[in-house]
């Protein structure tokens, strides 16, 4: 059953959260952008602010709402909270008998909740745990830092002009689990728990049942944000058209700068370093992300399978959009629309879809 916490019991979240050891994770503003960044205090909520977003372009403006997520999503996905962008798995020595000693370090997360999860990222994450998680092989990095995390959703009540997640069945409504689920009203939050987690930290705060007008008040807003102007076709058979001269027109106008494969919240590539140290007895091994926009990318044995923009984005878009399905049973887009907004060329998958038929 859905409950009711008054905005200015909000605060009361944040305390039990924190007492109960969490790190607290809120959206906020930073260089004319929503990104996710520690949260102490709900006056550092974007308050007001709404966004507008077309392909290049992402603006914010304050208004006088008092709304605290009235905004689709910002630039930065959860992504970097369980898939760190640059991490150490291990470090070797040599030891005096000349014998080399490999020694992982493994990272030990501090418990962070993060508030403001919105289903686009929820679905993204659940993608992300079927390949870090569910696979032959678990990633024990990841999975440190997957089990840290304590999620606390918000329903969308606004889509931007770049997200089509109606179609690709991720949102705007949350179906992936959560600890928490809010859903905004003027007055406050609906409120219910997922977890046991979630039912714990509910049970601390000054919750009362949520009326039917509260209730119908938010399935109303969310329903707004199921009014998207673009749409992804389920599987489009990119794989039947890999000679299309689309390709070409694509390439022609992007400048390969990955911007796409770093805010996009499935994308999980990464290339591995080795750092030797200057005292030629130890070195560490570094993950990084990486993007199949970049030509080491597909660098195997002296050859470069990839080499232009053009072949870039076609890996790029058939591996995410139609390869997905072989592998993981659906495509690898959850419709966040952060490619759209973030490529300098504005290049719009929607669009380039569409054209390549
Ligand atoms: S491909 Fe684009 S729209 Fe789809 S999940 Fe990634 S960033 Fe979002
Ligand atoms: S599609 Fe856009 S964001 Fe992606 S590499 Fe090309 S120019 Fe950059």
């Amino acid at each position: 059953m859905n409950h009711f916490l008054a905005r200015e019991d909000f605060p009361h979240l944040l305390r039990a959260l924190t007492q109960a050891g969490y790190d607290c994770v809120g959206p906020q503003i930073r260089q004319g952008a929503i990104v996710f960044d520690h949260l102490h205090s709900v006056t550092q909520l974007p308050q007001g602010w709404q966004d507008e977003q077309q392909p290049a372009h992402y603006r914010l403006e304050q208004t006088d709402s008092p709304y605290w997520f009235d905004w689709s999503n910002g630039a930065s996905a959860i992504k970097p909270y369980t898939f760190a962008p640059q991490e150490n798995l291990w470090t070797v020595q040599r030891d005096q008998s000349g014998r080399l000693r490999f020694q992982a370090t493994l990272p030990k997360p501090q418990k962070t909740a993060i508030i403001g999860v919105r289903a686009c990222d929820l679905a993204a994450l659940a993608l992300q745990d079927q390949h870090f998680l569910h696979g032959k092989h678990v990633d024990p990095y990841y999975q440190a830092r997957r089990e840290s995390l304590l999620l606390i959703g918000v329903n969308c009540t606004h889509a931007a002009a770049t997200c089509f997640c109606v179609s690709t069945g991720d949102g705007p409504e949350i179906r992936q689990p959560y600890d928490l689920l809010l859903s905004e009203i003027a007055a406050g939050f609906l409120l219910s728990s997922g977890s046991t987690a979630g039912a714990t930290l509910a049970a601390q705060l000054p919750l009362t049942p949520a009326s039917n007008a509260q209730q119908h008040t938010a399935q109303q807003r969310m329903h707004a944000a199921t009014q998207q102007q673009r749409h992804l076709p389920a599987k489009p058979p990119l794989f039947a058209h890999l000679d299309h001269p689309h390709w070409q027109t694509v390439g022609a106008r992007c400048l390969a700068c990955g911007n796409c494969t770093s805010v996009c919240p499935t994308c999980f590539c990464h290339q591995a370093v080795e750092i030797p140290d200057l005292d030629g007895d130890t070195s560490r091994h570094e993950r990084r992300w990486d993007s199949c926009f970049q030509p080491g990318h597909s660098y195997i044995h002296g050859w470069q399978i990839r080499s232009n923009a053009t072949d870039y984005y076609r890996q790029w878009l058939t591996h995410k959009l139609a390869g997905w399905h072989e592998q993981f049973g659906r495509s690898g887009c959850t419709g966040c629309g952060r490619c759209i907004s973030w490529c300098p060329a504005g290049i719009d998958l929607t669009a380039e879809v569409e054209q390549l038929g």
